[in-house]
């Protein structure tokens, strides 16, 4: 969508809205429909090709979709904690171990806070350079046979599809036999890397989500999708209400007591539920499938192309291969002091983003202090990269003048 039908469509989109205000006074207070009637009157997939706005608006969409990766991942814990706790007593919680990477997002760790697992029971497992920063199958068989032999009970599993880090790919088919062989609940996690999925190219990257009870993406994060959209789907949908339920008096109504609707106030943390579906709808309509890919290729393409660039310029390395849109790379002067290394790059980027021109963030890998360009705006194209890798060259420029004089 270019600027002029941003305009245009946002224009309509505020006359739809004035005109629903003038004239609300002539609607039921009640919506009228039955429940489920959205359900009948949906498409099986999202076209191929983008629809007009027109289109849309003669459209009836719908759908419903989970608010955050982080509540995502403690409604899944909290399903598979309770579930656990049933089966072999509630004063068990003080044995049920977790299990991810030391790359696993923050979000698990506020989970396990929350669930009240402990502390000393979460394991997020070094994952090094000899396996791309993924999760080890051979490091988790042994750390489930080692709780196991100390009377702890192992029960949930956290993948990454695409790390915040590095965007690492847990190998899922290898970890989700382990899981199951050990009766664990497997979440996978692919809040930024599952949008790739959109094309086939990349599918195979979530191979093995089949043996998944859980696997979440964020709409909102390289989807074109505002925030906040993310989806979570569960194998077992019992486990999240047997958990997450309530039923008071005030919420009973003729539709919930006789399940003719799905109460998802039961999946998730909060009672009222924002429409997010809609946005997403809109997204998928107005895109079309095709185009959504040809969106998800070009930002790998950008990155490829940076990748490219860093790769010709001796004074930086790449640091972990780069599988979508997002290059790790470091000036290596001074690589033998890493104390030294890690300063300079940090100054690096410090110069880079105070220039205001781009911006560029950081993590820690192997003790490593790691530059982070990631290619994710919806305007950005060859030109912009091109710029900022010349920024990021003069800057580096400068700081290894400064340390010459
Ligand atoms: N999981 C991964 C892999 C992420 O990269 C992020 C955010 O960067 C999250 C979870 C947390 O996402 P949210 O802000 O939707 O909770």
């Amino acid at each position: 969508m270019d600027a002029e039908q941003l305009r245009e469509y946002g224009h309509r989109m505020v006359d739809f809205i004035a005109d629903y205000y003038k004239t609300i006074e002539d609607f039921p207070v009640l919506s009228q429909v039955q429940p489920g009637y959205l359900r009948k009157l949906l498409p099986s997939s999202a076209p191929v090709d983008p629809e007009s706005l027109d289109q849309v608006l003669k459209g009836q969409g719908g759908g419903v979709i989970q608010g955050t990766a982080s509540e995502a991942v403690l409604v899944v814990l909290l399903a598979a904690r309770d579930k656990f706790l049933h089966r072999v007593g509630k004063n068990a919680l003080n044995k049920l171990v977790v299990y991810a990477s030391d790359q696993t997002h923050s979000a698990l760790q506020k989970a396990c806070q929350i669930g009240g697992i402990y502390p000393e029971n979460c394991r997020m497992l070094k994952a090094d350079a000899s396996t791309n920063y993924a999760l080890s199958p051979d490091a988790l068989t042994e750390a489930i046979s080692h709780d196991i032999s100390n009377g702890l009970i192992p029960f949930f599993l956290c993948a990454t599809v695409g790390t915040t880090s590095s965007t690492a790919i847990d190998p899922l088919l290898l970890l989700g036999r382990i899981a199951k062989e050990n009766g664990l609940w497997f979440h996978v996690d692919a809040a930024y890397a599952g949008s790739a999925c959109i094309c086939p190219e990349y599918r195979p990257y979530i191979n093995g989500v089949e043996e998944a009870d859980s696997f979440n993406m964020n709409a909102h994060k390289w989807f074109l999708t505002n925030f906040d959209c993310s989806a979570l789907w569960v194998k077992d949908r019992n486990a999240l209400v047997q958990s997450l339920s309530t039923n008071p008096e005030f919420l009973k109504n003729k539709a919930s007591q006789t399940n003719m609707v799905v109460d998802y106030k039961d999946w998730q943390i909060p009672l009222g539920r924002r429409f997010r579906s809609l946005k997403l709808w809109m997204v998928l309509r107005l895109y079309g499938s095709q185009n959504l890919q040809d969106y998800i290729r070009s930002h790998i393409n950008l990155a490829k192309h940076f990748e490219g660039l860093v790769a010709q310029d001796p004074r930086f390395e790449v640091v972990t291969p780069r599988l979508f849109a997002l290059v790790c790379f470091r000036l290596v002067p001074f690589q033998s002091d890493l104390d030294l290394a890690n300063k300079l790059n940090h100054e690096l980027l410090d110069a880079v983003n105070s220039t205001g021109k781009i911006f560029i963030s950081h993590t820690a890998l192997s003790g490593k202090y790691i530059l982070r360009f990631a290619v994710g705006a919806p305007m950005t194209e060859e030109r912009h990269v091109n710029e900022a890798w010349k920024l990021i060259q003069g800057q580096a420029s400068l700081l290894l003048d400064s340390l010459s004089t």
